[in-house]
C-alpha cells in the first residue's frame, strides 16, 4: 500500500492527552490510580449551564447552523471581551470551535505558510509545536528559566525574531507554568511584536485564574489588536471540558479565513453546546472566580506538601492550575529494580508503575528538567497525590 501523511506521520501525539486517556482507562480496569495529570476541572459544569444544553436539545436547537456559528452568542462572546478585557469586537470577528484546541488549530490555519516561524516561549502547552509543524511552519522554542518566573523577557524575543519570522505565540497566564505577565512585561513584548509586523497568537483560556498579577489580553496594547488572534473557551472557566466549545477573536479578515476553514473541515461546533455556552455566558463569572479561590488553597496544600517531600522551597505560580517543578536533582537515581531515571519521562512512567501516580514529564512541555501536577483535584486527591509521590521519591536510590 501507499505510505499515508509525512505530515501527518510526523507530529507528535499529545502526551497530556495520553497520560489523561491511560489513567483513565486503568481506573476503568480496576488499578488503584490517582491522576493530577490532565488539566480538567474536578467540579460540575454548573447547574444553568447543563440546563441550557438540555434545554436546546429538547427544543429541537439541533439542527445546522452557520459555520462561524450562532449569532446571540457570538454577540454574547463580544459583551465579554468588551466587559472583561475592554476589547472592541463585532460578532463578524468571533468564530466559535470545538473546544479551544480547535482555536488553535484555525489560528496556524489562517496564518502559517510553510517554512514560516513560529516563536513559542518554552516550557510550552504540547499542542503548539505540533501543530506548527502540521502546517509546515517551524517552531522556534525560547527557553525560560525558572529564575526568570519563565517569562519571555524583551531581549529573548528579540533574539529569536529573524526574517523568517511571523508568529509569536503567548500562553498566558501559562500551561504548564503557571506564568503570568504582568502588564507591563506584556506592552514590552508588544512593543517588539508590533515593531517586527509579526501575527500574535494569544491563548488566553486560564485568563481568571490568576492568584494575584492582573490579566491583561495581548490585544489591548496598542497595534496588537489588528494582528491577534485571542483563542479562548468555556472548558476551564465553567468545567466545559467534554462539551467541546470555544472561539477565536480575531481581526475581520483572519476570522473570514477561518470561517472558510471550519466550514470545510466542520461546519461548526455542536449546536446545544453554543447554548450551553450562551448560559455560560450570561452566567457571569462567579463560578470561576469561587473556583479559583478555592484553586488558591489548593495550590498552596500541593506545594507545601512537595516542598517537604523535596526538601526544598517551590515557586508559587501566579496563575493557572498547575505546578511545574524542577526535580533534575532525582535523575541519576536508580529505581529499586535498577532502572535508571534518566529525565523527566523515566520519573513519570516510574511513579505511574509503583505508586500508581499520573503527573505528565516537563519533557511534553519542552523542559525536562520539570514534572506537572495538576492541582484541580479535592484536598483528599492531591493529599493521596502527595503520599504517593513521596514514597515514590524515597524508594529512589
Ligand atoms: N489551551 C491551553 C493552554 C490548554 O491548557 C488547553 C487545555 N485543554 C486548551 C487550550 C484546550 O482547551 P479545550 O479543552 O477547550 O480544547
Ligand atoms: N489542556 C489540558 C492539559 O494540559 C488537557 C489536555 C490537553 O488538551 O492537552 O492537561
Amino acid at each position: 500500500m501507499k505510505s499515508l501523511s509525512k505530515r501527518t506521520e510526523d507530529i507528535a501525539p499529545s502526551m497530556t492527552v495520553a497520560i489523561d486517556t491511560l489513567a483513565k482507562q486503568l481506573k476503568a480496569e480496576g488499578k488503584d490510580i490517582v491522576s493530577l495529570g490532565a488539566g480538567e476541572p474536578d467540579l460540575p459544569t454548573p447547574d444553568a449551564i447543563k440546563q441550557a444544553g438540555i434545554a436546546a436539545i429538547t427544543e429541537n436547537k439541533t439542527r445546522y447552523v452557520a459555520p462561524v456559528g450562532l449569532q446571540n452568542v457570538r454577540e454574547a462572546v463580544c459583551k465579554k471581551l468588551k466587559d472583561e478585557n475592554g476589547l472592541n469586537y463585532n460578532a463578524s470577528q468571533i468564530v466559535l470551535t470545538s473546544g479551544a484546541k480547535h482555536a488553535v488549530f484555525n489560528s496556524f490555519a489562517a496564518l502559517i505558510n510553510p517554512g514560516d516561524e513560529v516563536i513559542i516561549p518554552a516550557p510550552y502547552w504540547v499542542t503548539y509545536p505540533e501543530l506548527v509543524r502540521w502546517f509546515g511552519g517551524v517552531p522556534v522554542f525560547v527557553k525560560t528559566t525558572v529564575e526568570n518566573g519563565f517569562k519571555m523577557t524583551v531581549q529573548d524575543l528579540k533574539d529569536a525574531i529573524t526574517p523568517k519570522t511571523k508568529v509569536v505565540v503567548f500562553n498566558n497566564p501559562c500551561n504548564p507554568s503557571g506564568a503570568v505577565y504582568e502588564p507591563g512585561e506584556m506592552e514590552a513584548l508588544a512593543k517588539v511584536i508590533v515593531e517586527n509586523d509579526l501575527y500574535c497568537v494569544s491563548d488566553e483560556i486560564y485568563e481568571h485564574f490568576t492568584y494575584g498579577t492582573k490579566f491583561v489580553s495581548a490585544a489591548s496594547f496598542p497595534g496588537m489588536y489588528e494582528r491577534t488572534i485571542i483563542i479562548n473557551g468555556f472548558s476551564k472557566s465553567h468545567c466545559m471540558t467534554g462539551w467541546r466549545i470555544g472561539y477565536n477573536a480575531a481581526p475581520e479578515a483572519i476570522a473570514k479565513m477561518i470561517s472558510k476553514v471550519q466550514s470545510q473541515a466542520i461546519h461548526h461546533p455542536s449546536t446545544p453546546a453554543q447554548y450551553a455556552a450562551l448560559a455560560a455566558v450570561e452566567n457571569g463569572n462567579e463560578c470561576v472566580l469561587k473556583m479559583r479561590d478555592l484553586f488558591k488553597t489548593r495550590q498552596d496544600l500541593l506545594k507545601g506538601m512537595l516542598e517537604e517531600s523535596l526538601g526544598k522551597k517551590l515557586r508559587a505560580p501566579e496563575g493557572a492550575f498547575y505546578l511545574f517543578i524542577p526535580v533534575n536533582e532525582l535523575y541519576g537515581k536508580h529505581t529499586p529494580e535498577g532502572k535508571a531515571i534518566t529525565g523527566s519521562i523515566d520519573l513519570c512512567t516510574y511513579l505511574l508503575e509503583s505508586v500508581g501516580l499520573a503527573i505528565v514529564p516537563g519533557a511534553a512541555f519542552g523542559m525536562d528538567d520539570c514534572i506537572r501536577f495538576s492541582y484541580a483535584a479535592s484536598d483528599d486527591t492531591l493529599k493521596e497525590a502527595a503520599r504517593r509521590f513521596d514514597k515514590g521519591i524515597k524508594e529512589l536510590k
